[in-house]
Formats: structure tokens, C-alpha cells, sequence
């Protein structure tokens, strides 16, 4: 590992990922790739998460390219020198700022959206100027497979490697000096990537997890409401890091968001879901059996079937949850949806504020006085959503 890091710096320090051309010209060649080899690139998404060709076009690569059409068009500017505002001490200087590559990035991806969350960073990374190890997740491995086979084929194959492997790979990678690291995954690996980086000084851009709770009013349009829930919840079997974790409400309206919900999950995925070529799979079986001790000694309103050989889990409803609970205690990335009853707006807000930082809250109201209350905990969250008056789509 330590000899492949050092043949990426040894390119790094040839100075030819510096300049705007071979930047763009890099990228252009990735925008080839995706767009040449999509037919692959789909087909190996849709073998790790059983998602359909579509789903994976418009969850993933859409993204990508988009991400990379935005670089192509704006670098030349945000690689200018700007010239900043002299004082006492710089009055005789030239003073500008001059963005610079950083150097040898590392890139670790996450299994449950493989394609986009390692070349999303990747398209950023080659933008900086800078080299890059990518270690796509193993969990996902045929689209880690897929890009360490294409890759090559389209990029500087010195200043872009592909480290495929698992933990034992990843803990050896991380032992060496990089110049930045962008991690995306769950939060307890997070803190031995941060760890890892903090011996050499190392820069981090940690993507992590979290409990992202939704806040339903009485006050609101609940067929609208739960449409969204349905869509943001079952995306991708619930493995999505912003995706709804869990609902709180007042206990009167749990009837009536169970109903609206498993209408809309019939509108959306049939009869019979496990047929529907919309709805995924969960990645592997340690996960599945994860997701199922969730369900344990809980009340099930909706769903709950679950099939072993082939990873199915029904999109689940739980009712009356207690808080003490397991599902309740850590993010739950899969397709089981909890609904905690509370009695009031300020009882939902002490709820979130006692736990971890989620990383978006989804407030569903028509009362404008509603959101008032939740700026107490803006400081704390990444996205915040209000609701309000909402047409249907
Ligand atoms: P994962 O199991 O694929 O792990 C992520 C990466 O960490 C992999 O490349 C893996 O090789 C590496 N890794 C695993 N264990 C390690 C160890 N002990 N030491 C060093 N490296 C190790 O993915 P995951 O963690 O299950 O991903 C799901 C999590 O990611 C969820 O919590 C989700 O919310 C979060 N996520 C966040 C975002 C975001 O943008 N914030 C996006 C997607 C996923």
C-alpha cells in the first residue's frame, strides 16, 4: 500500500495534474466513461442493490454528470487568482488568493449509493488538481469492480488508482500520509478515519449518518405528506443517509398516516412489491438481520414480510413506539418506519435536541407559527425542510 501511495505522490509531483487543460481533459474522459459505458455501469449498481436501470440512472448517474458539466463550465473562473483587498501590512504586497491542489487525496466510498459517492468526490478531487486513491466500498462489489476495471481505461492510471478490499485494505491505506480524505460511511468508522488522519495532521470531509426524524402537524395535507414520506422513506429499500429514520406526531393521527402511506406504497409499487422492479433489495445479510432485530417486541401496522434468500424486507410501519426502544437508539437504513407519538410541537423539539444531530429534519405543516419553535435546533442540523402549503408534487 505504502509503495502504491508513493507512486501516486511521485506523479502528483510531476506537476501534470496542474494545469486547467489536463484538468478538463480528465474530466471529459470521465464524462466519456459514464456516458460510453453506462450499460455496464447500470448493470453492476443493479447487481449490488437489485435496482432497476432507471432507478439507477436517475439516483446516480444523473448526478455525476451533472457534477462533472458543473466543473467543466465554472473552473476556469474558480481557478483564477482573485486579488483581495489590501491593508497596513500588505499595502506594498501584490495580494491575492490562489487556489492550489491539495496534493494525494484519498477517497472512501459508501456501499448504498456506490457509483455516485465515490466519482462525485473523484470529480471534485481531479477539479483541485490533485491525485487520488479512490477505495470504492467492498459491500457494493460489483460496482467496485466495474470502476477499478473502467478507470484505468479513461483516466492518468498514475494519478488515478483504484484500492479495491475490505476493512484489513482500508486500515492500511489509512496508516498512510495523505493530503486530504473524504469519507463516506457510518459514524463509528468515521471516528477511526478522523483518528487515522489525525496522526499526519490530515484534513477530513467526513459523510456521515444519522437519525433524520419528520415532524407531522395536525395541521397539515397528510395526503401530501405521506406521499413524500412513502418516496423519501422505500427509495432504495430505506438505505438512503437523509432518508425519513422515524415520525413524530400526535398519537390521534397514526391510523390515518398508516392508511395514506400503504395506499401510496400500492400506487407506487403494485400489488406485489416484491415483484416490483422499483423496489430494491438490502445490501448483504448481516444488514438484513440488523434491520430485522429492529422489529423485535414492536407493534407492526403495515408490512413486516421478509424473505432471507433474497434480502426482501416489506416497507414496515411501527406504531406507539417507545423511544427506549432499539430502533429508536441507532439509524435504522432500511425500510422500517417508526412513529413516535408525542403530544405537542415543543415536546417533538425536546425529543430531537435530547438526541445526536440528525442529518435533515422534515417539518410537515400549514400553521407558519410552527417553524418558529424549530429554529432552536437549526444550529444542530445540516438541512432543514419546511413544508408549507406544499403543491402536490
Ligand atoms: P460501508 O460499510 O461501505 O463503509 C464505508 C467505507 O468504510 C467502506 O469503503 C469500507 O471499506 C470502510 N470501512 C468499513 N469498516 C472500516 C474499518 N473498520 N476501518 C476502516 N475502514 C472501514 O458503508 P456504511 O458505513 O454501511 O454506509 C452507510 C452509512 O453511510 C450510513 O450511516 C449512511 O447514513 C452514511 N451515508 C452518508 C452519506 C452522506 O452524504 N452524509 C451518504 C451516504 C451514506
Amino acid at each position: 500500500m505504502e509503495r502504491e501511495v508513493q507512486r501516486v505522490r511521485q506523479a502528483f509531483r510531476s506537476g501534470r495534474s496542474r494545469p486547467l487543460r489536463f484538468r478538463l481533459q480528465q474530466l471529459e474522459a470521465l464524462r466519456r466513461m459514464v456516458q460510453e459505458r453506462e450499460k455496464d455501469i447500470l448493470a453492476a449498481i443493479g447487481a449490488d442493490l437489485c435496482k432497476s436501470e432507471f432507478n439507477a440512472y436517475s439516483q446516480e448517474v444523473i448526478t455525476v454528470l451533472g457534477e462533472i458539466d458543473l466543473m467543466l463550465e465554472n473552473l476556469p473562473e474558480w481557478i483564477t487568482a482573485k486579488p483581495v483587498k489590501k491593508n497596513l501590512l500588505t499595502m506594498l504586497d501584490e495580494a491575492y488568493i490562489q487556489p492550489e491542489p491539495l496534493g494525494v487525496v484519498l477517497i472512501i466510498g459508501a456501499w448504498n449509493y456506490p457509483f455516485v459517492l465515490t466519482i462525485q468526490p473523484l470529480v471534485g478531487a481531479i477539479a483541485a488538481g490533485n491525485a487520488v486513491i479512490i477505495k470504492p466500498s467492498e459491500l457494493s462489489e460489483n460496482t467496485a469492480k466495474i470502476l477499478a476495471k473502467l478507470l484505468p481505461q479513461y483516466l492518468d492510471q498514475d494519478l488515478y488508482v483504484v484500492v479495491n478490499g475490505g476493512v484489513e485494505e482500508t486500515t492500511e491505506l489509512l496508516k498512510q500520509r495523505f493530503d486530504h480524505i473524504l469519507y463516506t460511511g457510518n459514524t463509528a468508522v468515521g471516528k477511526i478515519v478522523m483518528e487515522a488522519a489525525a496522526k499526519h495532521l490530515t484534513p477530513v470531509t467526513l459523510e456521515l449518518g444519522g437519525k433524520s426524524p419528520c415532524y407531522i402537524d395536525k395541521d397539515c395535507d397528510l395526503d401530501i405528506v405521506c406521499r413524500r414520506i412513502t418516496w423519501g422513506k422505500y427509495m432504495n429499500c430505506g438505505q438512503t443517509c437523509i432518508a425519513p429514520d422515524y415520525i413524530l406526531c400526535e398519537a390521534s393521527l397514526q391510523n390515518q398516516i398508516v392508511q395514506k402511506i400503504k395506499e401510496t406504497v400500492k400506487e407506487f409499487y403494485g400489488e406485489n412489491i416484491k415483484e416490483s422492479p422499483d423496489y430494491e433489495r438490502i445490501i448483504n445479510l448481516r444488514h438484513f438481520k440488523r434491520i430485522l432485530g429492529l422489529l423485535e417486541g414492536q407493534k407492526i401496522a403495515f408490512g413486516g414480510e421478509t424473505d432471507e434468500a433474497m434480502r426482501y424486507i416489506a416497507p414496515t410501519i411501527l406504531t406507539d413506539v417507545d423511544p427506549e426502544t432499539k430502533v429508536m437508539q441507532e439509524e435504522i437504513f432500511g425500510p422500517v418506519l417508526p412513529i413516535v407519538p408525542v403530544k405537542s410541537v415543543d415536546e417533538a423539539i425536546n425529543f430531537i435536541n435530547e438526541r445526536e444531530k440528525p442529518l435533515a429534519l422534515y417539518i410537515f405543516s400549514h400553521n407558519n407559527k410552527v417553524p418558529v419553535g424549530w429554529e432552536l435546533i437549526m444550529e444542530n442540523i445540516v438541512l432543514i425542510l419546511f413544508l408549507i402549503n406544499v403543491p402536490v408534487y
